[in-house]
């Protein structure tokens, strides 16, 4: 019953606040902290959303072995700490990692009874509403940010599940249903 549950999808699809809903109202959940080369934005907290590390740190946890999978987005570097998702796991707990299309991949290749959940945008037409923002950014950025979202929705067939995110609470509820299956 217990098991490894990925979930990917594009950029703007409101995964972050979906892992911040299933850490709060589900904390039997046990959700990855992955390591990154980015710099905090403001408001996140070393350990918690992720674990700030520098280049070389960094290089050495992938010469170390100790990344699960790793991948690198818009220019920096995140990666899956191995062993406390192996200790969780040995213990009974459910993990949930969120990750990108790159590193789903990866999951699937080394862990091969791991879940695979795509969360999709109800429609296209909301991605880019979501995606453009307040209309702040300059029209070719927003135009670059859509054309890697067009790539990302295409890989949806890969994954084992599909949800929607009409409703952040909905979406936390299908996981833990998943994980419980
Ligand atoms: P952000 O910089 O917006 O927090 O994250 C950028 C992207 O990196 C998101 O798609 C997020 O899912 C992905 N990401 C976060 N942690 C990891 C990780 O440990 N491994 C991989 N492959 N992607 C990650």
């Amino acid at each position: 019953m217990t098991r490894l549950l990925v979930l990917s999808g594009p950029s703007g699809v409101g995964k972050t606040t979906v892992v911040r809903q299933l850490r709060e109202r589900h904390p039997e959940v046990w959700v990855s902290v992955s390591a990154t080369t980015r710099f905090p934005r403001p408001g996140e907290v070393d350990g918690v959303h992720y674990t700030f590390v520098g280049d070389e740190e960094f290089d050495r946890l992938v010469a170390d072995d100790a990344l699960l999978e790793w991948a690198e987005f818009a220019g920096n570097r995140y990666g899956t700490p191995r062993q406390g998702v192996e200790r969780r796991l040995a213990d009974g707990v459910p993990v949930v990692l969120e990750i990108d299309l790159q590193g789903a991949r990866q999951v699937r290749e080394r862990v091969p009874d791991a879940l695979l959940v795509f969360v999709a945008p109800p429609s296209w037409d909301e991605l880019v509403r979501r995606l453009s923002g307040r209309g702040t950014e300059a029209p070719d950025v927003v135009e670059r940010r859509l054309e890697v979202a067009r790539t990302e929705l295409a890989a949806e067939p890969e994954f084992d599940v599909t949800l929607v995110n009409t409703s952040v609470d909905e979406v936390c509820d299908a996981l833990v249903g998943l994980l419980e299956r």
